[in-house]
This record gives structure tokens, sequence and C-alpha cells, in this order.
């Protein structure tokens, strides 16, 4: 089933001529770099960054310039397979892709008829952010057949509705504009990793006299370069934004112009930040006060000032309550319209792209939060889930509660299909797997988030084996299952045409012609100036009612840390140098390292490379101990995206997270973990 070839080929071996091929990267990064990839022979020899994109400026990262390992590699799928040994064997028949697709489509009609079309759940995530891949012949599959939907919220969903709640998502400033800035609070964020382009823009902050604010557990090189580093625990970013919103309403401070003629409710943003002092947010959130008290007045001091706000102050049960009171600090303090002032996150949204080539409105059917996975396939009875397709993720190492995602996905009365590029720890379970092509042998969008950019990706080699794209499996999906009339496309060429067709003509017109397209307010607007909220009155709406309605504890209430006397540690799970997501995670199979401060580490008796256990009621981790001063006592960190194979009992970082839910939006609640560490020799 995997290819035996060795990765990667040098162009020593294969001789003849090179040639270059320009393509874009979709994978889930904020930067959708520009590539130039080397191919002799039709394969693949280098992969780097190509200066088309003038942002990404001729370089990427360390991760996709061995992405040619994983098209290689000997996980790759080539072929169609039908499982022949137990769940999690990973052993497989090879088949015809018609004999598989057959087997698909006969018991996605057994399960709608014995149990209606809920009981096939789809699942999948952003294995690749492209136009393409996602959203597009797969949404009119599972929508015309009646499925179950998927809430998408395994990342994002806290920070989008705060940014949709606040400004209607309105574009933010670009990677271009943080130059201009004065102050730059990076929170919750560490580019170093992901969106590594940013990095230049900073230091040229930075150089011509900018300050910098890091806010992360850890002392990142980021950190160390910063002129103040507050290093909160895990979950109370919240309790710190809201010292700075009483700081700036109580001192006079708050921009009472801006606030009344482009907010609406900033007196019920204020009653809730009253409570939190200097005193009181540095009790919580483990910071020194009179640091926090500096950084306010920083702020309140400076512009322009810009909050570039991350992902990883959402990861917790006070997610969406951090992401609104981080985000609506520029409109408190008056630092919108100068270029370098406002805000910055996600500009996915900023293209207005709602995908119109999905032409089946959502049906009114079950709605599946993809962080319940485990309980899904397990506990729901309403129909049970008889049916599950996963594609472009890999749930079984990436979604909360492991070890119930792990045992639903054995159920021996389920049946699933994964569609992947490689043998993930989810193709392992597979009933029936198909072999997906990569981004280097397809057409896709990549669409930037962080920079304002949008490019089209070509394939630059031939499908490996019989892997084939998205578009036209799910295309042959809907014509096996009688859903798609005869005039309607279905293969990956018919597909490209219609999304350019469909898109704003200003995107494109301009990709048609090998153009870059430029948004309509240009390509460095500037918040309240180029652009304005896109809420339906056009205010920041500082304090909405439905989301205060959804918060268990109501918007912007602090809930308590979940730590206990038995698991007192707060476990996070940040980005790797390694993978995106899990994507790459094949190629990692080191022992992951777990760190942990010098202070924890001494009140334990453990010491560097110990083998230790990291565990709680959910499960247990055992790996490697790294003892790290830059971590803050109380936290200690295991990669995101890692596999099975790079721990020493197979379990990951996500069997110790519960499958609970942020106060808003329903996103993942990974750094809620709180774990116990100890020595696996006493054990
Ligand atoms: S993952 Fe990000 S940095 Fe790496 S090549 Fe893709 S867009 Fe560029």
């Amino acid at each position: 089933m995997t290819r035996s070839k060795a990765a990667g080929a040098s162009p020593d071996r294969l001789g003849g001529p090179a040639l270059v091929v320009e393509t874009a990267c979709p994978l889930d990064c904020p930067d959708a770099c520009s590539l130039a990839v080397r191919v002799q022979h039709g394969k693949i020899v280098t992969i780097d960054g190509s200066e088309k994109n003038p942002v990404t400026g001729g370089y990427i990262c360390a991760k996709v310039r061995r992405f040619g390992e994983r098209v290689y590699g000997p996980d790759r799928l080539l072929y169609p397979g039908i499982r022949i040994g137990g769940k999690g064997e990973g052993r497989f028949r090879r088949v015809s892709w018609d004999e598989a697709l057959e087997c698909i489509v006969d018991r996605m009609k057994a399960a709608k008829a014995t149990s209606g079309g809920e009981s096939i759940l789809p699942y999948s995530y952003g294995g690749s952010n492209g136009l393409m891949t996602q959203d597009n012949l797969d949404a009119t599959l599972w929508r015309r057949w009646g499925t179950s939907r998927l809430a998408r919220t395994l990342c994002a969903a806290p920070t989008g509705a705060a940014n949709m709640a606040l400004y209607g998502k309105m574009a933010s400033v670009t990677y271009e504009d943080y130059p201009e800035a004065r102050l730059i609070i990076l929170w919750g964020v560490n580019p170093s990793i992901s969106g590594i382009h940013l990095i230049p823009y900073l230091r040229e902050a930075q150089n011509r006299g900018a300050r910098l604010v890091v806010i992360d557990p850890r002392t990142t090189p980021l950190a160390r370069s910063a002129d103040v580093h507050l290093p909160v625990r895990p979950g109370t970013d919240v309790v710190v934004a809201l010292a700075f919103h009483r700081y700036l309403f109580t001192r006079g401070l708050a921009d009472t112009n801006f606030l009344d003629r482009h907010a609406v409710h900033a007196a019920e943003l204020q009653e809730r930040a009253e409570e939190w002092t200097f005193e009181k947010a540095a009790a919580t959130s483990g910071v020194d006060a009179t640091l926090l008290e500096h950084v306010a007045e920083l702020y309140a001091q400076t512009s322009p000032a810009l909050v570039k706000c991350g992902w990883g102050l959402e990861r917790n049960r006070n997610g969406g309550s951090a992401a609104m009171a981080v985000l609506a600090l520029p409109a408190v303090g008056g630092k919108f319209g100068v270029r370098g002032g406002g805000y910055s996150m996600s500009n996915s949204a900023s293209w207005n792209i709602e995908r119109p080539w999905i032409d089946q409105a959502e049906p009114d059917t079950r709605l599946v939060n993809m962080n319940h996975l485990g309980r899904a396939l397990l506990d729901y009875n309403d129909p049970p889930v008889k049916v599950l397709f996963v594609y472009n993720c890999n749930p079984a190492v990436t979604v909360p509660n492991q070890s119930r995602v792990i045992k639903g996905l054995e159920r021996e009365d389920l049946f699933t299909v994964v569609f992947e590029q490689v043998m993930t720890d989810t193709a392992l379970y597979a009933d029936v797997v198909l072999p997906a092509t990569t981004f280097l042998e397809g057409y896709d969008f990549a669409r930037a988030y962080g920079p304002l950019s949008i490019d089209l990706g070509k394939p630059v080699i031939d499908a490996v084996g019989e892997a084939r794209p998205n578009a036209e499996v799910f295309g042959e999906l809907c014509a096996r299952l009688g859903l798609l009339d005869e005039h309607e496309p279905s293969g990956e060429l018919d597909l490209l045409v219609r999304v350019l067709d469909a898109l704003p003509p200003e995107i494109g017109g301009q990709l048609q012609s090998g153009a870059r397209p430029v948004p309509p307010y240009g390509a460095r607007p500037i918040q309240f100036v180029d652009v304005v909220p896109n809420t339906p009155d056009h205010k920041v709406d500082l304090f909405p009612a439905a989301l205060d309605r959804d918060a268990p504890a109501g918007l912007y209430r602090y809930q308590a840390d979940p730590a206990t006397e038995a698991y007192p540690l707060a476990l996070i799970s940040p980005a790797s140098d390694r993978t995106i997501s899990s994507t790459l995670g094949e190629l990692t199979r080191a022992d992951v390292k777990l760190l942990m401060n010098p202070a924890d580490a001494a009140v334990r008796g453990l010491t560097d490379n110990d083998l230790v256990r990291v565990f709680n009621e959910l499960g247990e981790v055992h790996c490697t101990l790294t003892v790290f001063p830059t971590i803050r006592q109380g936290t200690v960190s295991l990669p995101k995206g890692i596999w099975r194979r790079g721990t020493r009992n197979g379990v990951t970082g996500t069997a110790l997270v519960p499958d609970t839910l942020t106060d808003i939006a329903g996103g993942a609640c990974f750094n809620d973990a709180r774990v116990q560490v100890a020595s696996l020799a006493t054990a």
C-alpha cells in the first residue's frame, strides 16, 4: 500500500535538464508563499521560495522544503485499498478505484436507507486551505446526500467569532505596515514558527524604534528580544486585557470621541472590566502588577500601536472572551485611523470569497462539533454514526480526548473512509483508504491569512501512483450517487474554471491574466480609513448580546483554572518547526520532548533526559523530559501535531486534553489540559 522507493532525488543521480516550476503553498499557514520547485525527469528535486510574492520574498520554511519527502516517502498512499487486517493495523488489499468507490457508495446507500443521511459524518479540516480541496464538490456531496454537518471549530473559531462580532471581520493590518507601528503587542502568537515572513517586518519596526511586547507563557526567542515579556498563565489572557481596559476607562484614557462615533456598548465592557485591578489580574495571571501597568501605560501613550491577536489565547475555556477583550483594545484606546495602528489577525475573510460555487443550501441536519468526535462515535444514538468519511485531517492525533476518538475508530460496526496523502494514524483505522494528490500534483488557490495575497497553485509533477485530487473524487462519488446533473462540472479543470468564474471579478480576472490580485480597498488598508467594520451598522459592537448569552458565565467573565491538587500543571501544545498542524508529522520520528521549568522538575526529583509519564484522568503520555528554563513555572509543553510514533507509548498530547468547549463558538480547549508528571522509572 505504501511507497518503498527512497524519498527525494538528487539532481546528480537524475541528470538531464532541470525545470523550475512556479506555484504557491496552500497549507494552513498565514503566509501562502510563492514557490519555485525544481523538477527533473518529472520528479521534485528541490522546493524553494520564488520572488513572485514580494512579502514571502524568495524564502520558505524548513517544513515545506522537506515536502518532497512526503511526496515520495514510504508513508505515501499510492493506491486505493480495502482493509484486510484489524482496525488500527493498517493492512489493506490493493483495489481499483472503481472497486473502492463502489464499496463506499454501497455503504453510504445502506447507511442512509437504514439509519438516515445523518448516520454519515463527513470529517475534514485544514490539511489544505485551498478553495479546490475543501468546501467545493465535497460540500455538494454532503448537502445533497443529507449527511450530518460538521462544525469545524478545532482552531480559530473563538477568534473568528470575536472578530466577526466586533468588526464583521474587517481587513486587518498587513505585514507591510508593521514597520509603521511604534508599539507592537504580539499576543498569543509566535511568528518565528508560524508566519515566518512577519519577522523581517517586526525587526524593521524595532530598528525604527518600535517597542515590542510579547505575551506568551514561554520565553521564546522573540520574547527575549522584546522590550517587555508577559509570561501569563495559560487561560488568563482575558483578565490581562480587561485590566488594560479598566486602566483606559478609569484614567480617562479611553477615546470617547471614537467610541461615541464608531462603537456601541462600551459601558457594558467597562462594567465587566471594573473588577480587574492590576493587582487582581496579576494574582490570576501570575504576572507582576507593575509590568501589567507598564504595558497599559505604553499602550495608552503610543501611536501607532498595533495588537497582533494570535490563536494561542483562544485555546481555553475563556478563549472567546479573551479574543473579544484583546480585539476591543484598539477601539477603546483609539488606535485606529493611522497606518500601522489597530489590530492584526487572520485576513482570510478579507477577500469576501463567499464560495458561490456551492449551489446547494445547507440542510437542517445534525450539527456535530468536531471537537466531540469521540462522543459522536461512541455516544450518539439518534442515529449512531455508521459511516465516517475523513479527508484533509488526521483526527486520531489532532482532536481532544484521543483515547475516546481511537475507541470510536475501533468500532467494528463503523465504516470509515480516509482519503489522504499518506498513511496517517487515522488512516490505519480505515476500512477504505483513497490516495489523494498533494498540492504539488494539482491546482489550488493559496489564500494567505496574514498578508493580503491570493495565488493560483499549479501542478509541478504528475500525480504520484494512482492519487487523485479531491475535486475528481468527490465529483465521482456525486455522480455514482446520482447527485450530479450531466451539465454540472465534476473534474479538476472544470471546477477550476468554475471557481475562477465565480470569484469576485477583481480576483478571478487578475488570477486568469497572471497578475497578482489586489483587493478593492488596496493591499495595505488602514483600518477606519480604507476599511470600516462589516457589521450591520458599521460600528464596533463591544458587547454583543448573543455572545453574552452563549458564554456559560457571560461575556468577559473569567472562568477559574481547572487545575486540581492531583493535576496542577497546565499543559500547552504550541506549533513546532516540524509540522503544520499534523501535516508532515510522519517525518518526525524522534522521541518528542516535554518541556518543564527547572523548579517544577526539581520538586519532582526529575532531571534532563529522564523518561517521564505525563498523565491525568484522561490518559498518559510517555516521553523524554527536557528541563527548560524559558517556560513559566507551573506550565509544561508538548509540541502540537505529533504522531503516535513520536512518543514512547504511542499516545500523544491530545489524549490529555478534555473535550470541553470554549466559552464562545465551541472551540477546542487544548490549553485546559491539567496534568501531573512523574518519572517513568519509578512508575
Ligand atoms: S507553510 Fe507557510 S512558510 Fe512554509 S512554505 Fe507554506 S506558506 Fe510558506
